[in-house]
């Protein structure tokens, strides 16, 4: 649809044009997301991050087609006065903002449980305060471990759905021990799906809870020493695609047994827009947003994205393609790990009509082509160079 033409909802109703006030817009979705507002919809977004690198090609020139429907606004929500004027001008607040990076959660703990809870409660009070629809995004990982993960290995009852299929309205919260700092991020977003919910109970605010099952694509995260922190870690796309790029083994942490499902971002900012479009469906709802059909091992992650790195950059995969680690070693202690994700889909099939489109491979394909053309000239001049004495 261009952005001209009237938009429809799902119950033949024409749709009023928005003004979006958007935390975290310069993030991997953020970025999907204004990008999809913009070439096809015709409502206005309020950007906020610290960051905008990801969203540069829709800001500037100015003779962009959507000129004048994006803004940009640099603030840190924590401390920004400009918070509570940027909602009130909105008819709608997406909070996307959050430290997100598991290699974060053990490590700067503080960090992660304010960014995740208590930066988040201003922007759930204005809302609540001034009528605004929010959508949150939480995390499948308020789900924690499957409770089939309790059961004795042999026991025929892991291979039952009922212990390892993950519903908004059914399943339970299990995370580990406080030691296990790893679920500081699973616990703060947890309270603050809570106190959206009881707002919605006791107040009425018009909310939706999205928690995203491992969306990957162009612009997630950073390549470590190209556009982020060499010492940084990514979550496992980055990591393996960094790996990839500079033709070493792709590390698998504590044997890369976890199991995941992945989904291709453009599905998934296909749901959001539904949510945005289809209030009445949406208001009231948790959605799980994810691709059940694409699980897989972290291990047979790795070795798909090696085939598939072969195919798009035509290089050989590296001699040794992968090699165990420690989670201790690589993410320190305090960590631990979900076992496995499938989202049921049932809520947001019935309310919202959507379903994920894109295969594992499609998408690490045209991922994969993306990372290569983005980094692969990039990884090797800082190969080249010579080590600083
Ligand atoms: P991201 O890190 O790319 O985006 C988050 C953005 O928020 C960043 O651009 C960051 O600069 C911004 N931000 C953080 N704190 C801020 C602050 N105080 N003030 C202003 N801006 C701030 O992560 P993402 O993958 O785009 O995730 C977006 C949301 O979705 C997060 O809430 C995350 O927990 C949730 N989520 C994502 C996934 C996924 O698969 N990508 C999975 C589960 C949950
Ligand atoms: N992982 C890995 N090697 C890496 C990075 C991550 O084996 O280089 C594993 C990690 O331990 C987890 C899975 O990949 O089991 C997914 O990690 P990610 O950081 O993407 O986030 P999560 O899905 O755990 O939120």
């Amino acid at each position: 649809a261009s952005p001209s033409s009237t938009r429809i909802d799902l119950d033949g109703n024409p749709i009023k044009p928005l003004t979006i006030c958007m935390i975290g817009a310069g993030g991997f979705i953020g970025s999907h997301l204004c990008e999809k507002l913009m070439s096809e919809t015709s409502h206005k977004v309020l950007a906020l991050d610290v960051y905008n690198d990801k969203i540069k090609h829709l800001l500037e020139p100015e003779s962009l087609p959507w000129n004048g429907r994006i803004h940009f606004h640099r603030l840190n929500i924590k401390n920004d006065s400009r918070l509570e004027g940027l909602i009130k001008m909105a008819d709608l607040v997406i909070n996307l903002a959050a430290i997100c990076t598991p290699a974060d959660y053990n490590t700067r703990p503080l960090d992660t449980i304010y960014s995740n809870f208590i930066d988040a409660l201003p922007v759930v009070k204005y809302c609540s305060e001034t009528n605004k629809r929010l959508i949150h995004f939480s995390t499948c990982e308020v789900y924690g471990k499957t409770i089939g993960s309790y059961l004795p290995k042999d026991s025929p009852l892991r291979q039952d759905p009922a212990y390892y299929m993950l519903k908004e309205d059914v399943s339970p919260c299990i995370f580990g021990s406080i030691e296990k700092q790893r679920w500081s991020y699973a616990c703060a977003k947890q309270l603050i799906e809570r106190l959206v919910y009881a707002e919605g109970a006791e107040n009425g605010l018009e909310f939706t809870i999205v928690r995203p099952f491992n969306w990957i694509g162009p612009r997630m995260d950073f390549i470590p020493g190209i556009d982020g922190p060499s010492e940084g870690v990514p979550r496992v796309l980055a990591c393996f695609s960094n790996n990839l790029l500079r033709g070493e083994p792709l590390k698998l942490v504590d044997g890369g047994e976890s199991q995941r499902t992945f989904v291709y971002i453009k599905d998934a900012i296909e749901a959001v827009l539904l949510m945005i479009e289809n209030p009445a469906r949406a208001n009231g709802h948790i959605f799980n947003v994810g691709n059940p059909n694409n699980e897989v091992t972290v291990r047979q992650l790795a070795e798909m994205m090696i085939q598939v790195y072969s195919k798009v950059s035509g290089t050989q995969p590296p001699e040794t393609p992968t090699i165990d680690v420690s989670s201790k070693e690589f993410y320190g202690e305090g960590y631990d790990d979900s076992d496995k994700r499938i989202p049921d889909m049932t809520i947001i099939n019935k309310q919202l009509e959507w379903n994920p489109k894109t295969s594992l491979w499609d998408l690490l394909e045209s991922t994969l082509t993306y990372q290569h053309r983005t980094y692969a000239e990039a990884i090797k001049k800082v190969i080249a160079q010579p080590i600083a004495s």
